[in-house]
């Protein structure tokens, strides 16, 4: 039987929690019995109430200033920061995320809250380019109701992130999260609703992508759809948000933010431990499962064997277990339907490369959804395991002849999201700085995610369209410029 550790969470449109019996459970990656919490699933009726709500409330926020939209933010911030332990430890219930990457998670929602006031404070400055007799004003005006579309593997700083941006800039928005962290996400509501963001204005809305995404996308009243999550998804929101519905008057904007199929280069004078701990963290830092993981390690021929034997020798001394106990440094999968997916990819795998080394998981396997670390060796860079996003601790290592070699195999996939290098060798960084394309190239330092401000996160290719999470040009996204050109030699 399954315990239940958590409440049931309404969905909450218009400031009215509703509940509508059929449920999205929240289930401990780490502990198949047990429950978080449940989510309320939403119905395509009550999706499409939430756009109407949303819309009614739409005029009113557009014309709140944008000074005070921005402290509400401040507030939303504020209450984060006040319940973070709180809310870290939900994460690491919900997610299976370990303590201190879902403290990293927090973190960055709060930070996103600040930079979107902020930003939105700088784009409201006037921006006057006037000659005499001819004043042009150019300024932003929100886009309406926004969809915000997240995924689960950062459950509140995704999330946040848009939803925060979208906000700020006077849309009003309805948050669908993930299946599988309706409890973090409900969290997320609650602050908005405690800063006193007027009824309507953020709307949540848990539930099933298929049944609801579909209404909330097509929708002819929904202008904005920010969706980060896979590239299938991603994909399909873009074809059905090209679409004009019956009564539509305007070009829907998508963002998308996808996957990546991300690359580490190894050069042959690069500092070998710093590399191994790098791509280490990066590959199996929570599972695998970040956009940001490393997924391939291409190494120079010269180091190649050194490089796999103590990278094999590193990853066999992870501990593996619950996020719960700080002690482990990796934990399950989000749940069992990722574990299949992922154990067929490893399968599919050993009959095309060789399987360097694989953990052992077995006396975990009966609790909860874990995955294997695992390593494949001598990979040809066309293999499946070398082309596709795996989203889970599984590694595909590489050797490359020269540079030259690494950079075409770095750069021979769909995806540009992340990529890495360790070398001392200034002509060599400088190369693969230029010829590496990617969204996010971290160099002698492990791959991280976005650092909002400081290192602003997405790719291009299949990994997805739009400006930079946490960037200069982020909150443009979420707004329409316009520019009013007058003679003022006519003003009497
Ligand atoms: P997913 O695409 O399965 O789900 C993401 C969201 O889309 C969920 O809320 C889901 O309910 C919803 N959805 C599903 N079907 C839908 C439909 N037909 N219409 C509308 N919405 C629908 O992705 P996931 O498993 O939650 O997340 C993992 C993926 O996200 C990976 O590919 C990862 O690389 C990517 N990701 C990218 C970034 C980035 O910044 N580029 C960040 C995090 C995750």
């Amino acid at each position: 039987a399954r315990r239940r550790l958590g409440e049931t969470l309404p969905i909450v449109i218009g400031g009215r929690r509703i509940e509508t019996g059929r449920w999205v459970d929240s289930v401990n990656p780490a502990w198949r019995g047990e429950i978080v919490a449940r989510g309320a699933a939403a119905t395509a009726e009550i999706a499409t109430s939430a756009i109407d709500i949303a819309r009614d409330a739409f005029p009113a926020w557009r014309d709140t200033p944008a000074g005070q939209r921005a402290d509400l933010l401040r507030k939303v911030a504020l209450i984060l920061r006040r319940d973070k332990f709180a809310l870290a430890a939900l994460e690491v219930f919900e997610t299976g995320k370990q303590w201190r990457e879902a403290d990293a998670d927090i973190a960055e929602a709060i930070d996103f809250c600040h930079f979107c006031a902020d930003e939105m404070q700088r784009l409201t400055r006037p921006h006057r380019r006037d000659i005499p007799g001819e004043d042009n004003e150019y300024f932003y005006e929100p886009r309406g109701v926004a969809v915000v579309i997240a995924p689960w593997n950062f459950p509140l700083a995704i999330l946040c992130g848009m939803t925060a941006a979208a906000l700020v800039a006077g849309n009003t928005v309805i948050m669908k999260p993930a299946e599988q962290s309706p409890a973090v996400s409900a969290r997320l509501m609650d602050a908005f609703e405690e800063a006193g963001v007027p009824k309507g204005v953020v709307n949540y809305l848990p539930g099933i992508g298929e049944e609801v995404g579909p209404v909330l996308v097509k929708h002819p009243d929904t202008s904005l759809i920010a969706f980060t999550g896979s590239r299938a998804v991603g994909m399909l929101i873009a074809r059905q948000a090209a679409e004009l519905a019956e009564g539509q008057e305007q070009i829907k904007r998508v963002i998308a933010e996808l996957g990546g199929k991300n690359a580490v280069i190894v050069d042959d004078d690069a500092d070998l431990d710093e590399a191994v701990h790098g791509v280490v963290a990066s590959a199996f830092g929570y599972s695998g499962q970040k956009c940001s993981a490393c997924s391939r390690v291409i190494v120079l021929d010269s180091v190649y064997e050194t490089f796999l034997s103590r990278l094999v020798e590193s990853t066999r001394s992870l501990e593996i277990g619950p996020a719960e106990n700080p002690g482990y440094y990796l934990g399950p999968v989000i749940d069992d339907e990722a574990q299949r997916r992922i154990l067929a990819m490893i399968d599919r795998a050993r009959r095309q490369s060789r399987l360097a080394y694989q953990a052992d998981v077995s006396a975990l396997a009966s609790e909860g959804s874990y995955v294997p670390p695992t390593i494949f060796a001598d990979v040809s860079p066309s293999a499946s395991i070398a082309q596709e996003e795996v989203f889970g601790p599984v590694l595909a290592v590489i050797r490359a002849a020269d540079l030259t070699d690494a950079l075409r195999i770095a750069n021979g996939t769909k995806y540009a999201l992340t990529g890495g290098l360790f070398s001392r060798s200034p002509a060599n960084i400088d190369r693969v700085r230029r010829e590496f394309r990617v969204g996010n190239l971290y160099i002698n330092r492990k791959i991280t995610g976005a650092l909002v401000d400081r290192q602003p996160f997405g790719g291009f290719k299949l990994s997805g369209v739009g400006s930079k999470a946490g960037g200069p040009d982020y909150l443009q996204q979420f707004l329409i410029p316009r520019v009013i050109t007058e003679n003022t030699l006519r003003r009497g």
